[in-house]
Parts: C-alpha cells; sequence; structure tokens
C-alpha cells in the first residue's frame, strides 16, 4: 500500500525491535512467543499513541491548527502522549479528562498525571463518567477560537481512520521484520480498546494478503460493543487508503473475558502477568492494557487456543509510565510462580 501519500511526521527512528521470550516460552511449554516492542516508539516512555499521533499531528499541521485538544482517563497515557507531540511541535495542548471511576482525579497523583504537570499541559477539564467527549472537546474548541487559536480535535485514543494508518502502518513493519528473520507468525494478539490499533492492524495485515489471523483482548468492553467499534475503524480505515473490496466478515475477532470489573481495574491475572513477564523477560507491561491482554492471551494458551510449535506475536503497545500509580496492587512476595533464578 501506498502510505506515503499521507501526511506524516516521524517521532521514532527506524523499527521497533521484534524479540522472541525464550524463556517464557519454556516455561509454557505451548507456542514461540515473539514480541513487537512498541513499549520502544518514541516519546519516551512511547506506546501505541506514538504511531497515531505521527500521522495525526501531520495532518492538525496540515490543516493550520496551532492547538490540539484530547480526551481521556485520568492515566491516559493517549493525553500524555499526545501532549508530548505537541510540544515537540510547538502546539498547544488541552484535555477533558473522564472521571470514569469516581474519586480517581487527583492533580497530584503520580505516573502520566504528574508527567501531564512535567510538561505543562495548557488545560484540564475534569468530566464525570458517560459524559459526551466528542461534545466537550467541541466546546473546548470553540473556546480556542473566540481567543483566536486554531484547534484540532484528536478524538480519544487518536482511534479515528487517520491514527489507524500508523498500525496499516506497523502491519507492514512487522510482515517485512518477519521476512528478514525468516519467521512466519501463526497468529497476532494485541490489546483492543478504543480500536485504531485493532482496527489499523487488521486493516493492514489483510490488505497486504499477509493471512495471519490476529486477535484482540478486550480491555473495556463486551464483544456485543467492542466488535462493531472495531470493525467501524477498520472500514472507516479501508476507505480512506482507497479499498473498494468490502472486510472479511470475521475480519475482527475480539475476546472479552479478560476485562474484570472494568476498565482500569486490576485482575488478579494482571499483576501476576505484569510480574512474571518483568522476572522472566524484563519486559514491564503496564496494569490497564497490556497486562490484561497479556494474561488473556496466557490463558488462551492454557486452553490450547495456540498449538505447540506455532509461532505467535504479542503486540507490546507500552503504558508503562501509568504502572508506577498502581503501584499499592503489587505485592510480589504473593507469587510463587515468579520466574525468579
Ligand atoms: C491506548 C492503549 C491501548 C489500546 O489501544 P487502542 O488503539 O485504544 O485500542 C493499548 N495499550 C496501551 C498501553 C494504550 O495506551
Amino acid at each position: 500500500m501506498n502510505l506515503a501519500r499521507f501526511p506524516r511526521r516521524r517521532y521514532t527512528e527506524g523499527e521497533t525491535p521484534l524479540e522472541r521470550l525464550d524463556r517464557l516460552s519454556a516455561f509454557l511449554d505451548g507456542p514461540e512467543i515473539w514480541i513487537k516492542r512498541d513499549d520502544f516508539l518514541g516519546f519516551f516512555p512511547g506506546g501505541n499513541k506514538t504511531r497515531k499521533l505521527e500521522f495525526l499531528m501531520a495532518d492538525a499541521l496540515e490543516k493550520g491548527a496551532d492547538a490540539v485538544i484530547t480526551c481521556g482517563a485520568p492515566q491516559s497515557n493517549h493525553c500524555r502522549l499526545t501532549l508530548a507531540a505537541a510540544r515537540k511541535e510547538g502546539m498547544e495542548c488541552h484535555f477533558i479528562i473522564e472521571e470514569r471511576v469516581p474519586g480517581t482525579y487527583s492533580e497530584r497523583a503520580s505516573g502520566n498525571m504528574f508527567l501531564f504537570q512535567l510538561m505543562g499541559v495548557d488545560s484540564i477539564r475534569v468530566v464525570s463518567g458517560g459524559a459526551d467527549m466528542t461534545a466537550e472537546m467541541e466546546k473546548t474548541a470553540a473556546e480556542l477560537r473566540v481567543s483566536g487559536r486554531k484547534p484540532y480535535i484528536i478524538p480519544g485514543g487518536g482511534s479515528n481512520a487517520v491514527g489507524a494508518l500508523g498500525y496499516v502502518a506497523c502491519a507492514e513493519e512487522i510482515l517485512s521484520q518477519s521476512f528478514r528473520k525468516g519467521v512466519s507468525f501463526d497468529r497476532i494478539f494485541t490489546t483492543s480498546g478504543s480500536s485504531g490499533t485493532h482496527a489499523g492492524l487488521a486493516v493492514g495485515l489483510w490488505a497486504n494478503r499477509s493471512g495471519i489471523p490476529l486477535t484482540g483482548i478486550n480491555i473495556s468492553r463486551p464483544n456485543s460493543l467492542q466488535v462493531p467499534l472495531v470493525e467501524k475503524v477498520a472500514r472507516e480505515t479501508a476507505r480512506l487508503l482507497g479499498i473498494e473490496e468490502p472486510l472479511p466478515d470475521s475480519l475482527i475477532q475480539c475476546f472479552d473475558g479478560y476485562v474484570g470489573e472494568g476498565y482500569s481495574l486490576p485482575t488478579p491475572a494482571m499483576t501476576k502477568t505484569v510480574v512474571l513477564l518483568a522476572r522472566m523477560e524484563s519486559i514491564l507491561l503496564d496494569p490497564v492494557y497490556t497486562g490484561k491482554a497479556f494474561a488473556g492471551m496466557i490463558d488462551l494458551i492454557r486452553q490450547g487456543f495456540c498449538r505447540k510449535g506455532e509461532k505467535i506475536l504479542f503486540l507490546h503497545t507500552g503504558g508503562v509510565s501509568a504502572l508506577f500509580h498502581y503501584q499499592k496492587y503489587f505485592d510480589p512476595e504473593l507469587f510463587p510462580e515468579d520466574g525468579r533464578r
């Protein structure tokens, strides 16, 4: 596909590593597990939003914007990376923060909230869970226009067709890396949240005729809501790319059994998996997304969803800066199956 026809800024030098997890694969005695280190993307500590922002910020700049507005939860990696990109481009940056879990917003919190303050976000407006975030962002945009700014709205998670182009590009990066390394993947796993990552990867793998199935692990919604959401963004992304062929019916596959009590709420399997990966592979997962998704993948492996001898790839989407905010949920002494030597 010719992605070069879309305006793009570059926030990462080169490609992110593709690593084989030898110790974990031996421990689980199932498929050969690989990981795509998108936690190494630009704007340290980087993550999947960095790839989406390469296309979103380029679009904003092309439209003459001098301020960006976006939204997210109090520990939003997306907000932090949008702010980082805005600082790099010399633009203003405004947030609407949705307090989905009542009482969780605090200006003095650590993790990403500390980084919002450190990087000097231009404004934060907090709204309660369930608010119409699009309308709230429009309100801020109207205020900024009155004061002479040219605002550009980036949707939650950067998940629209323009942002998803970052993961169409990532699908192509994975395919060329796997060719150069001589490793053919039987399946790829990703976290499925606001959906741009899942949708972009799905379209990229399909449009390149890779034949590699993609499995999403939900971190907030049941399949009845998540699958249509990802399908919608996938269709819009395909349309932006000029693909006329309809997407195959079964392209978007999700598992929703690993959300626990809800978005951002810790589960025992998440904490156990974060500890396991830290001790066995020196990889830091995050508590909200990759910890739950990796826990889901391990459970699916144990249920026989992937066979021994298969090669599978997990996309590490980043998020480590939120980990520090969740320290109270980790008591490493509780985990006997911990991989220490
Ligand atoms: C936002 C985010 C995700 C989810 O990606 P979506 O494109 O929103 O589905 C996964 N992992 C991390 C660390 C994130 O910050």
